[in-house]
């Protein structure tokens, strides 16, 4: 099967991301990239996390060619393809709907740096694009364009998109800008929350660098 260790990764991290409650039923979408063959591998449209076998889920190009796979990619493929082709160092995407950053994305509000996590995402803010339906081009160049220096973006009445160098990165930065978008929402629910300094937060960013274990072997920020 090819790219089986991918396809392994995108079935495995569907089950955590539905077990997490960071996508409801069928929503959101997850690939993993690698470059030098350059193909991803894709979760399928419209199967559910627990449902979905690594051979459910689809290897194609970047230009939206089935390499191998008999289901129907993610209506997404677009989007994820464009951001692999425009930040040159990402090898993973997710996409979810998860309720926090979702509730932003409808007020068409940045998630702001409420909380220091927010510079997993590389950037003192998480932008919101306009909204395109789900699965057009236009949603796609929206999303990249808009998203600009930051690994993610909020799509305006749709969700977020969270990209990393892994599929581990990934998946805990959509868990921790969901944590950022919470605390967002219920510090405005009671007063105005303290919004750290671009100062504050590219200081935070050099931190990140060597936060964790030297070996590199990160699972968290
Ligand atoms: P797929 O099931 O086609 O991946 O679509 C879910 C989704 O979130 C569309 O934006
Ligand atoms: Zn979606």
């Amino acid at each position: 099967m090819l790219m089986r260790e991918e396809r392994e990764l995108v079935a495995e991290f569907g089950r955590q991301m539905s077990a997490a409650g960071l996508s409801a039923g069928t929503s959101g979408n997850i690939s993993v990239y690698d470059p030098g063959r350059g193909l991803m591998a894709i979760s399928p449209s419209g199967i559910g996390y627990f449902d979905t076998r690594p051979e459910d889920v689809v290897v194609t190009d970047l230009e939206a060619r089935i390499v191998e796979g008999d289901r129907k990619p993610s209506s997404e493929w677009a989007l994820h393809a464009l951001f692999y082709k425009r930040k040159p160092h990402i090898r993973a995407v997710v996409h979810t709907h998860s309720m926090y950053c979702t509730t932003f994305a409808v007020l068409g509000r940045p998630l702001q740096a409420v909380h220091y996590a927010i510079a997993d995402a590389g950037a003192a803010e998480v932008p919101c694009a306009p909204y395109y339906p789900f699965g057009t081009l236009e949603l796609a160049e929206a999303a990249v364009d808009t998203a600009g220096v930051c690994d993610a973006v909020l799509l305006g009445n749709h969700g977020l998109v969270a990209c990393g160098r892994d599929l581990v990165g990934a998946f805990s930065l959509a868990r921790n800008l969901e944590y950022v978008a919470e605390l967002q929402y219920r510090a405005l629910c009671i007063g105005t929350p303290n919004v750290l300094s671009a100062e504050q937060m590219a200081d935070v960013m050099v931190r990140f660098q060597s936060y964790g274990q030297p070996d590199g072997k990160k699972t968290g920020y």
